[in-house]
């Protein structure tokens, strides 16, 4: 099927962006299309109008500065893919990027489209929500700061405004001994998950769990937070004893549906080996523990 006919807007700064969101009616933003343009062609969305945001050059980077790692509204999955500062830095991102979708949705596909889009079963969003992360949006008040717990409201629902481009996402750059990770259970290559898990870990300096984050991918109404084990984390030594009892907390936390990819159950018992898998990295990663710490 083809898409309703709609007009086609290609701003060139954000600022014209901005100006183009707040003066039409019910614009809605095209960045990578991979969640938009399926959604046009199926007549999901039927906007009279579309902003094109590709042209806006300032958008497109993936760097540190400012004590965060940011990327802009442009950054596609595949620049994180083949990125050496995330390869080097960034172990969850690096776990993450080469599972989403398969490698032509990844090469237009974007992270902020991605979080943006909200959907439960977006990778990103848990990413984001394990490492404290931040929304950056404009709108016409200029530049707002959403912290990540407070950006999904519910399923492709969020906090931002219909006059409000996000411009970035970012997260602390890491601590000296940080660590993180992503798992993910998905049925066949280029699937969404069934179930996944980002953790991460900040530890002093005598290998004593400082800060943990850990988000949930699939098995709630939005990406969301496993804060139980977080709070059950924070200030023990990482050991599979303690990783298999926060799994079994972040099991207890997710709220999955049964679906023809599996039961409830399942799932839950999915979300336990996942987090306990997410942790274990994220502790080798983080330098101080030498030897994967799970079963
Ligand atoms: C077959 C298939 C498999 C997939 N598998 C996965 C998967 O395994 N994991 C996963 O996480 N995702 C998966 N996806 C989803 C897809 O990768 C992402 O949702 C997509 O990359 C979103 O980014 P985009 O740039 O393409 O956004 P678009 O499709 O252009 O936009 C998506 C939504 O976000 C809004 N938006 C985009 N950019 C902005 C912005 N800067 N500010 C405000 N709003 C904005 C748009 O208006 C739209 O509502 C899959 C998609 C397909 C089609």
């Amino acid at each position: 099927m083809k898409s309703a006919p709609f007009e086609h807007y290609e701003p060139s700064t954000v600022g014209e962006a901005t100006s183009l969101l707040e003066s039409l009616d019910d614009p809605t933003i095209l960045a990578g299309g991979q969640s938009l343009v399926p959604m046009l062609r199926f007549r999901l969305a039927n906007p009279d109008v579309v902003v094109d945001i590709n042209g806006i050059d300032s958008l497109d980077y993936l760097h540190e500065d400012d004590g965060y790692l940011k990327l802009g509204a442009l950054a596609r999955h595949a620049d994180v893919e083949e990125s050496d500062l995330i390869a080097e830095r960034y172990g969850s991102f690096a776990d993450t990027a080469p599972l989403v979708a398969d490698p032509q949705i990844r090469n237009r596909g974007t992270v902020v489209g991605s979080v943006a889009q909200a959907d439960p079963k977006g990778d990103w969003g848990s990413v984001l929500l394990a490492h404290e992360g931040e929304v950056v949006a404009h709108g016409p008040d200029g530049d707002r700061t959403i912290p990540a717990d407070e950006f999904f409201l519910l399923p492709y629902d969020t906090t931002l405004s219909e006059d409000e481009l996000i411009t970035e996402v970012r997260v602390p750059t890491p601590e000296p001994n940080e660590g993180s990770a992503y798992h993910k259970l998905k049925r066949k290559t280029g699937d969404y998950a069934m179930a996944g898990v980002g953790a991460r870990l900040v530890m002093d300096d005598d290998g004593v769990i400082e800060t943990a984050g850990i988000g949930m991918t699939a098995v709630d109404i939005t990406n969301a937070r496993a804060t139980d084990a977080e709070d059950l984390l924070e200030g023990e030594r990482p050991s599979a004893d303690l990783f298999e009892e926060a799994g079994e907390l972040a099991s207890e936390q997710s709220n999955p549906e049964s679906d023809e990819h599996g039961g409830a159950a399942y799932k839950e018992r999915m979300v336990n080996v996942l987090t306990q898998r997410a942790l274990g990295d994220a502790a080798e990663r983080a330098g101080t523990v030498k030897r994967r710490v799970t079963q």
